[in-house]
């Protein structure tokens, strides 16, 4: 990938190893590294010279091999919490739900909280379970279960202990406390009334934290990125990176934006300053805010009303906690400023906000940049902003993203090739937990604008499309550039960091449709193996 990037149309660069009749062809046979370096690429027999009695060699058996990939959006907290949670997704009855907990409270110290995830509050509505079979079953923890939509939780005895609820708790405004016969509660909790259970739960210890932190991180290696730009760390989450990376147990880069919604930790950033070189596993050169809320909830801020909600227009800038003295501060400080903007008024007031500070060449971002007036789109290439995009959010929103916004507006939506051809510099991620990560359903997304079940056919507003070659950028060159890691990652080549991603499937050659199922087969950072499929 260490040929230039293509025109604005997708065209592929003069020197990129495609062919216009034949199409794209690997470009090497064979990488070595040595001490965590790139140091030849070319044909097998070359790669032969390099072999010492202690090198390693891997056959990678036809599998395609790519620069190490970059997930430029995550939260891999949220993700391990998730990982963690006792999964209850698909399960059908309340004795498959409590054997599933018992199963868990084996490794649980009594007395910590078990909490899970997944039942089905709808499908079970009529037949909601109580606490007496959970808390018989699971006496000596407290246990939490959270239905798949969030509107109803299911707890034990114990647990509504904890929480202090009892006979005579009142319910809090829009939620219930089911109760039984006598009206001490049953043991569910219906929409509002969750917040009563939820904030019992205590907050994680630094080693739960670590340990969190470290399971989504390992996902990650397994789903072959080599490097997460963590969109948002504040006061909680920054140090458990410190702590990682101080004990060398971070398993991949992480690159993690300051988290400005906490005010009083980001303020502290402004006198330490950035850390413009990023030699270590952990980089903190960015901060992260918000300038307004998510689309479908109808709180992205929009220049003129919701199509579906008259009058409406969303939320955003100093309301919704945009703090734009404190940004310009710290983008004077040198930081990278990123900025959630969703709706095309957030995105147009990000943009100006740019243009106030004035700061081209910093790679300051504006990530989801979901909406777009046509007037702004070549305002990304001309402040030298980067958009920073979610290729499953088009394909998991277009269901009702034209709805919120009409038919003309929607054109500006998820406008990945609108912005390719003003020029603008693109990066493509997952905002995990929030969707799925897997790398072949994010390159089918974009490639497609077609969901996993291949539909719409044709798909979604088919114009936006990228091309596989963009899409692999996406991930990889254009997100180790969004990082300032253009230098060390992103391509393969003579020197560079040996981050690589091993694919059973070629991006650049199979059909688009073809992308999903395939399996990533290893991950190597540095030089490390940090996943082998076996
Ligand atoms: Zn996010």
């Amino acid at each position: 990938m260490s040929w230039p990037d293509p025109a604005g149309d997708g065209t592929p660069a003069a020197g990129a190893p495609h062919d216009a009749t034949t199409g794209w062809h690997a470009d090497a046979q064979a990488v070595a590294i040595k001490s965590g370096r790139i140091v030849f690429v070319g044909a097998d027999t070359g790669a032969e010279r390099w072999r010492g009695p202690n090198t390693r060699v891997i056959d990678a058996r036809g599998a395609t091999v790519l620069p190490g990939l970059v997930d430029a959006h995550t939260h891999v907290a949220n993700l391990g919490e998730a990982l963690s949670r006792v999964n209850l997704v698909g399960i059908e009855t309340e004795a498959e739900a409590i054997a599933k907990v018992v199963e868990r409270a084996a490794s649980v110290p009594k007395g910590q909280w078990i909490v899970g995830y997944g039942w089905d509050e709808g499908a079970w509505a009529n037949r909601y379970p109580d606490m007496g079979a959970l808390s018989e079953r699971v006496p000596d923890h407290p246990v939490y279960l959270k239905g798949l939509h969030s509107f109803a939780g299911w707890g034990n005895r114990l647990a509504f202990e904890r929480a202090g609820i009892t006979a005579t708790t009142p319910a809090p405004n829009g939620g219930e406390i089911r109760r039984d016969a006598s009206g001490k509660p049953s043991g569910i909790l219906v929409n509002n009334a969750v917040a009563l259970i939820e904030r019992a739960i205590p907050t994680p210890t630094p080693d739960e934290l670590d340990a969190r932190v470290l399971a989504g991180l390992e996902a990650m290696t397994q789903a072959g990125y080599v490097a997460v730009h963590e969109a948002g760390a504040d006061s909680t989450l920054m140090p458990s990176f410190e702590r990682l990376s101080k004990t060398n147990r971070l398993p991949l880069r992480v690159y993690a934006m300051v988290a400005a919604r906490d005010t009083a930790f980001t303020r502290r950033w402004v006198s330490r300053g950035p850390d413009t070189t990023c030699a270590a596993m952990l980089c903190v050169r960015s901060v992260k805010a918000f300038y307004d809320g998510a689309l479908g909830s109808r709180g992205a801020k929009l220049l003129a009303d919701y199509a579906d909600r008259p009058g409406h227009r969303g939320i955003g800038g100093r309301q919704y906690g945009f703090d734009e003295a404190l940004m310009s501060e710290l983008a004077k400080a040198g930081f990278q400023i990123t900025i959630h903007a969703i709706g095309d008024a957030a995105n147009r007031a990000a943009l100006d906000f740019f243009d106030r500070v004035n700061a081209r060449g910093e790679r300051h971002r504006i990530e989801h940049a979901q909406i777009l007036h046509p007037d702004d789109i070549s305002r990304f290439a001309a402040l030298d902003v980067v958009a920073s995009m979610q290729p499953s959010h088009a394909v998991e929103d277009m269901a009702w993203a034209e709805e919120r916004v009409g038919p003309e507006r929607i054109k500006g939506g998820y406008a990945w090739r609108s912005l390719r051809r003003a020029g603008a510099r693109l990066v493509f991620n997952s905002d995990l937990p929030g969707t799925d990560y897997d790398i072949f359903y994010g390159l089918h997304s974009a490639l497609t604008r077609t969901d996993k079940t291949r539909r719409p056919a044709g798909g979604w507003y088919p114009d936006q499309r990228v091309t596989p070659e963009e899409a692999v950028r996406g991930f990889t060159t254009w997100a180790a550039y969004a990082g300032f890691d253009e230098r060390e990652g992103g391509t393969i080549a003579v020197g560079r960091r040996a981050d690589l991603t091993l694919l059973d499937r070629d991006p650049f050659t199979v059909a688009p449709d073809s992308l999903l199922g395939g399996r990533v087969m290893a991950t190597v950072a540095g030089g490390r193996v940090i996943f082998e499929r076996r």
